[in-house]
């Protein structure tokens, strides 16, 4: 039985006083026992978050970490064993804003989902299409080959310790959001292919959907067979909105 888990993933958003306010909204809800809830902030303040929910049940990862697992010369880079170090849990590889701004390829992001392996981190990793690949009828080649891109190079068993987050660009942000239909047949599609390799790593693996999940919506998508959670934006900077989304996780 796969456990439900919701990720809010606060991007670039926040100063010291809006971090304490949310962080101290966090703390104050009463979350489902049986959702696994993760929050991940910008790098800067992911002590501050930590220290925030320490006893609160709700883990934390980073949005981004280092092509090496180690600390050492990088400058600018954030190694993932420093970010298990302090306490992160997770950590989210190949978010489409990484993929398309920053310009970030499959081997890079091969690099950065071992190197946080390695480190004891669990990697979420985001795959996705864009709307022109969608109306040209290539989602499932394009999220199929995202996913293939780490199969191949480590094998069907890195995601026995994985979580996967499909997450079709044009709803990242957008308002827009997949119909539980259509974010089902992907997520079906997403875990078949882990199958044909593993049946066992197919059927544990967390698939959650992302984009543009709100309140409103989440209890609908969460209930689809194949879909066992959400990797929230926008809504998870309001605490009392992410608290809905996580017990939509848990009906
Ligand atoms: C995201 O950034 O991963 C995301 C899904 O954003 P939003 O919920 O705002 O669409």
């Amino acid at each position: 039985m796969r456990r439900p888990m919701v990720a809010g993933n606060w991007k670039m958003h926040g100063t010291r006083a809006s971090v304490v306010e949310l962080t101290q909204g966090l703390g104050n809800l009463s979350l489902p026992s049986g959702v696994e809830v993760a929050v991940f902030p910008p790098s800067l303040f992911i002590n501050q978050v930590i220290d925030g929910l320490e006893g609160k049940g709700i883990s934390v990862g980073a949005q981004n970490s280092a092509v090496l697992p180690e600390q050492g010369a990088l400058t600018g880079e954030v190694a993932p064993s420093q970010l298990a170090e302090v306490g992160c849990k997770y950590v989210l590889v190949g978010h489409s804003e990484r993929r398309q701004v920053i310009g970030e390829s499959d081997e890079v992001l091969n690099q950065k989902f071992a190197a946080a392996q390695q480190s004891g981190l669990t990697p979420v990793l985001c795959i996705g299409e864009t709307l022109a690949e969608r109306e040209a009828g290539e989602t499932l080649e394009v999220v199929g080959r995202q996913l293939s891109s780490v199969i191949d190079v480590f094998g069907i068993k890195a995601f026995a310790n994985a979580v996967i987050a499909y997450e079709p660009v044009w709803a990242i942000g957008t308002g827009l959001t997949a119909s539980p239909q259509q974010a089902q047949d992907v997520h079906a599609a997403i875990r078949k292919q882990l199958a044909a390799k593993d049946a066992e790593v197919a059927e544990g693996v967390q698939l959650l959907y992302g984009g543009s999940v709100k309140a409103a919506n989440a209890a609908e998508l969460f209930g689809m067979p194949d879909i066992d959670g959400g990797l929230i934006g926008g809504a998870s900077l309001n605490a009392d909105e992410f608290g809905a989304i996580c017990r939509a996780a848990g009906n």
